[in-house]
């Protein structure tokens, strides 16, 4: 049945469902303000909750013993926090953590595993999801090697911008090199050459983006190739069925 009536969650998900299946989801979706830094879900902890972005950015992390922590991937309204409860999984190493702040809903894990069985639109969106999601960890693996720190900076701005749907959001150098793998005074300089050229401006620890196709020439191939595998994972599920 193809898509008959627009459904505005902003979740990008949510809303390549066919209404009756949505609407069946509904009321175990609960709206919620995620601060900077609140955590999703903890190491190895028993994650009780899944959340579909409706705006913001949340962060997928690998830690050490240590405690340093990298990005592995990050999730906006084009996803969903929580494939390891998809998966079987009932707690990772990893952890996540809003990164920009904003809305999400909320959804308890045995709701999720109640309602989401394996004849829902919903569970084969997800399978794809998943492929999506591997194939950007896989491309931001190979990146973080590859690529300059100035290219993979652009690449993860014009990311975030997309799923934030804004060119000004919250960010600090600190959250930056976390999110790049690289030292802070790496990330501060290439800041400075950016904001020299007129593609941001970055401020108290708010970024402007002011030229995006400056950036767009500035960024390695990932980000076309990152953002239009997630374009393909929402344009096949509104054509098939
Ligand atoms: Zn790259």
């Amino acid at each position: 049945v193809p898509q008959d009536f627009p459904i505005f969650t902003k979740n990008r998900l949510l809303d390549s469902l066919p209404r009756e299946e949505y609407e069946r989801l509904q009321p175990y979706l609960k709206p919620l303000f995620l601060e900077v830094k609140q955590e999703l879900y903890e190491p190895n902890k028993p994650i009780e909750f899944v959340y579909f972005p409706l705006d913001g950015v949340y962060s997928l992390l690998s830690l050490t013993s240590k405690g340093d922590l990298v990005e592995v991937a990050t999730v906006g309204n084009e996803g969903m926090v929580g494939l390891p409860v998809f998966l079987g999984a009932k707690h990772i190493p990893g952890l996540a953590i809003a990164q920009v702040p904003g809305d999400v809903l909320q959804m308890r894990t045995e709701d999720f595993k109640a309602q989401v069985t394996h004849d829902t639109t919903l569970y084969d969106v997800l399978h794809r999801y998943t492929q999506a999601l591997f194939n950007l960890i896989s491309q931001t693996a190979l990146c973080n090697r590859v690529h300059s720190i100035e290219q993979r900076c652009c690449r993860w701005l014009l990311l975030t911008r997309d799923r934030v749907e804004a060119d000004e959001f919250s960010l600090t150098h600190e959250f930056l090199s976390q999110m790049l793998g690289v030292r802070r005074a790496g990330v501060s300089e290439v800041a400075a050459r950016l904001q020299n050229a007129g593609f941001i401006s970055y401020r108290y620890g708010k970024i402007t983006i002011l030229d995006r196709s400056g950036l767009e020439a500035t960024s390695c191939e990932c980000y076309e190739l990152i953002k239009m595998d997630f374009d393909r994972l929402i344009s096949d599920n509104n054509h098939t069925d």
